[in-house]
């Protein structure tokens, strides 16, 4: 996939990454157009692809992908553990502490560059309607 060269934080990205740090739900890049659409009427599906793709390839926000599932962005770049609802598809943070050291001693001698790491269970709202 080729990015545009230029790289500067138009309005449209402006706006776009407003929405996404303004919500913890770590949106498809559906609900991210649904989010701006007031904002910017003419803005195309496509268009809010495309920047999303540019804010995450900039370093402003983190491009989640989750196995099989539709991709979703966070508006938070610092490096943090997800999980999801496997009822509701919701994806929230989670907050715990990996000691990596630790993990590279174990990695058949390869250089790693990087990981991905995903927890899934029940979430407390699924838990409730269940229950
Ligand atoms: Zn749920
Ligand atoms: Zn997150």
């Amino acid at each position: 996939m080729k990015f545009p060269k230029d790289k500067r934080l138009t309005r449209q990205r402006k706006v776009i990454l407003e929405a996404l740090r303004s919500v913890k739900t770590h949106p498809t890049a559906d609900e991210v157009y649904d989010m701006v659409r007031q904002e910017l009427p003419k803005i195309s599906l496509g268009t809010v692809y495309r920047n999303l793709e540019v804010l995450s390839e900039m370093g402003f926000i983190q491009k989640l992908e989750m196995a099989g599932l539709q991709k979703r962005f966070d508006g938070n770049p610092e490096p943090h553990y997800h999980i999801r609802c496997l009822n509701c598809g919701c994806v929230r943070d989670v907050d715990v502490e990996m000691n990596l050291d630790m993990m590279e001693k174990n990695m058949s001698g390869f250089l790693v560059h990087g990981y991905r790491l995903e927890f899934f269970g029940i979430c407390p709202d699924c838990q409730t309607s269940v229950g």
